[in-house]
């Protein structure tokens, strides 16, 4: 059984107790507690560690592990849709969270990777988790680059591009981590300038299905995660 939660920040920690003292089988959790979860279990993976964030909680008898799935999710949906990633040159926009885990990802997975964010001292720390081939750049990089993930939280509410649109075109492909709404501004610019447009429902469901995996050790059914995904996300305003 799987129940959403809704918890004031500052109060994950009654949670986690809770969690502790029911024997529960592990938590998801969102913002804005994913930072905070990181000080609430006993064992961090490394990526969680680096990334000071956590998205999946796995009690393993007794021991809370925290793990983020997120980075892991992009690579799982680009995967499934063909894109590859290793020796690719990747512009991500963005230094929060979403971009932490999946410029740490991408490094991981060979790609070089060129970040650009609004503000440039959380852009510098953001690229230090994506290994040597990571960068900090500017909007200027994103026609040098065969990928562009965005990474901002611009086009949330189905307003804004968070990058001009002559910059777009094939033989580009533009991923938007925004899901909601899931046909973003800047995915149908892409696709307007020819550029193939992937959008965030598969990171969402591909992350979720590894913390699946992780709590119960078995194949997470992803096309049927995708179908109730896409449903649900249809019917929200
Ligand atoms: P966050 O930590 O708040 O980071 C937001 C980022 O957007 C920051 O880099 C911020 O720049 C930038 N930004 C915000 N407004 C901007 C603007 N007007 N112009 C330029 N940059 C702007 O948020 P987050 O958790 O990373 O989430 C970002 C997006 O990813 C959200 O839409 C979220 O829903 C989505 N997301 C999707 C998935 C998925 O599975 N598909 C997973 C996680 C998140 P500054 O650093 O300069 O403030």
């Amino acid at each position: 059984m799987f129940v959403a939660f809704r918890v004031a920040a500052g109060d994950a920690r009654r949670v986690f107790d809770g969690v502790r003292a029911a024997g529960i089988g592990g938590l998801a959790v969102t913002m804005p507690h994913k930072a905070a979860a990181c000080a609430l279990v006993d064992e961090l993976t490394p990526e969680a560690d680096a990334l000071g964030a956590v998205n999946c909680v796995v009690n393993r008898e007794g021991t809370l592990v925290g793990h983020n799935t997120d980075g892991d999710g992009l690579l799982r949906a680009l995967a499934s849709d063909g894109v590859g990633v290793a020796g690719e040159r990747f512009v991500v926009l963005g230094a929060g969270g979403a971009a932490r885990s999946v410029i740490a990802a991408l490094g991981r997975a060979g790609a070089e990777v060129i970040v650009v964010n609004r503000s440039a001292e959380k852009a510098e720390a953001a690229a230090a988790l994506g290994g040597p081939q990571c960068s900090v750049g500017s909007l200027d990089d994103i026609e040098k680059a065969s990928r562009l993930v965005n990474a901002t939280s611009v086009g949330m509410g189905g307003d804004g591009i968070p990058v001009p649109v002559e910059m777009l075109g094939p033989p580009q492909i533009v991923i938007d981590l925004v899901y909601h709404p899931v046909d973003t501004p800047l995915l149908r610019a892409a696709r307007e300038c020819g550029a193939r447009a992937i959008d965030g429902v598969g990171m969402l469901v591909h992350q979720g299905a590894r913390a699946f995996e992780l709590w119960t050790g078995v194949d997470a059914p992803v096309e049927a995660m995708n179908a109730a995904a896409r449903a649900a996300l249809a019917t929200r305003s």
